[in-house]
């Protein structure tokens, strides 16, 4: 496995993600996504939506706003509750989450759901000491909430203030009724949502892996209470299938089941997928059996009945929610620590390629004239065919050896060479990253081939 230096660099010098910000010195923990990584996004989003949505007769999508009346976050317990402990080293001054020091210190503990004075006692108590400066003394914990907010309008007073959506979830329970009424969708079903989310992480860090402005890509699943269960197992699985799917090492990925102690007030199951990131085992995935708190919270807040009836049955009742929630820069930074590799090759040489599925590659395919000038015309045929369908990069400099190395590094999974024999019969020939094989195809057969090996 790369190390986290290693694939940062590798990302910059690709053209996958840059630093936010950094021509004016930065902006701590932003990150912009370049020519690959904004490519690589787009296809991680699309291979989701593909198998969560529209290969499933259950699911429809929803797109609502990132902005949303703040009576939202009120009822949905983000106001009072989305905080974390903050504490600081009284040394050195550096602010830390008092769960992650704990978990840190002793990895078998974990500080879900204990109190501020619990934690305060464990500090103490265990002697956990500053990842900065190695003092034990710390500040009294206060629960700092993560909610960035703002104002709507020209005046500045508190009646105008409102947040950036800390998660996508909220934006589908406040529409959950109008979903089902207009699609008439009965119950089990789900409503998908990709979209930003904004969270004033205390302790940003590993690259993308935690951001304040991130991705996510949320399920919504409304069932049955008393089928929740079998629901979560379904949905848990398939989560873990789509990973494997697209190319993640199953020694790399494993469910984290939450104790019953551990768990959320309102959930009666949780999972993280957890995969093993530069730095160890880390959440990749929340599952999590949400019972009917969130509709709940809404309908007494509101005062709006949200129950669902059941047309066969009669019955009335406030469905039960399964929710997979996932960050699409943390997927990035799985598929990339996932693929880079350094192979040496039977010459002795070494080359970087990056395995990663053709699905999510940036580019399906390279367009290699052999010779500049004298196959240009017939490459340019060829890229205007292939890139109709797929996102394909036109590459004439340097000798093709070189060319074959630079679209092995960034990923891309086939390279389509224009030769002499091209001009005569209009074949080409087709180099694969991961094995070098070639094979010779008509250009008309491109699409098809294309298409058979990015399916998933
Ligand atoms: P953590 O405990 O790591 O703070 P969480 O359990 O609060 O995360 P959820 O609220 O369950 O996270 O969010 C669902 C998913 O959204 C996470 O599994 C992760 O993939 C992604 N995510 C959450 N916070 C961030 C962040 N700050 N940066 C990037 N991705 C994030």
């Amino acid at each position: 496995m790369v190390t986290l230096d290693q694939l940062v660099q590798y990302a910059k010098t690709t053209g996958y993600i840059f630093q936010g910000s950094e021509l004016y010195g930065g902006l701590a923990n932003t990150w912009d996504y370049g020519p690959l990584g904004s490519l690589l996004k787009q296809n991680i989003k699309n291979a989701w939506l593909q198998k969560f949505q529209r290969e499933t007769p259950y699911n429809v999508l929803l797109d609502s706003s990132i902005l949303m009346n703040s009576e939202v976050w009120q009822a949905s317990g983000h106001v009072s509750g989305f905080n974390d402990p903050l504490t600081e080293c009284r040394k050195c001054h550096q602010r830390f989450r008092a769960d992650s020091l704990i978990h840190e210190h002793n990895p078998e503990v974990s500080a879900e759901g204990w109190h501020n004075e619990q934690m305060s006692a464990y500090l103490l108590d265990h002697h956990v000491s500053c990842p900065n400066c190695e003092a034990t003394d710390w500040m009294p914990i206060r629960s700092f909430n993560m909610m960035f907010q703002t104002y709507q309008g020209v005046v500045l007073e508190q009646a105008n203030q409102i947040y950036l959506r800390p998660e996508t979830a909220q934006g589908i329970f406040i529409q959950f009724k109008s979903i089902q009424r207009t699609t008439r969708k009965r119950i089990p079903f789900g409503v998908c949502q990709i979209g930003k989310a904004f969270r004033n992480e205390i302790t940003p860090g590993n690259f993308v892996f935690r951001t304040r402005e991130f991705e996510q890509m949320e399920l919504e699943f409304f069932v049955k209470p008393g089928t929740e269960l079998e629901w979560f197992d379904y949905w848990k699985q398939f989560c873990m299938d789509w990973l494997i799917d697209l190319g993640l090492k199953t020694d790399y990925l494993e469910f984290d089941d939450h104790k019953p102690e551990a768990l959320s007030h309102y959930s009666n199951a949780t999972t993280d997928i957890r995969f093993r990131f530069p730095w160890g085992f880390d959440e990749l995935w929340g599952i999590a059996s949400r019972t009917d708190f969130d509709l709940k919270a809404h309908q007494t807040h509101s005062g709006e009945n949200m129950s669902y009836l059941d047309p066969d049955t009669n019955e009335r009742y406030l469905p039960y929610v399964i929710e997979p929630s996932v960050g699409v820069e943390r997927l990035v930074l799985a598929f990339l620590a996932n693929g880079l590799d350094e192979e040496t090759l039977e010459t002795g040489d070494t080359r970087q390629v990056m395995r990663i599925h053709p699905a999510l590659a940036p580019y399906k395919v390279a367009v290699l004239p052999l010779v500049k000038k004298e196959h240009a015309e017939k490459a340019k045929h060829v890229y205007k065919h292939v890139s109709r369908h797929v996102d394909a990069v036109y590459d004439d400099t340097q000798n093709i050896g070189k060319r074959y190395r630079r679209q092995d590094a960034i990923g891309t999974y086939l390279c389509v060479t224009i030769d002499h024999q091209t001009m005569d019969d209009d074949t080409v020939t087709v180099r694969n990253r991961d094995t070098m094989a070639q094979i010779r195809l008509p250009i008309d057969a491109l699409r098809d081939h294309i298409e058979q090996i990015s399916a998933f």
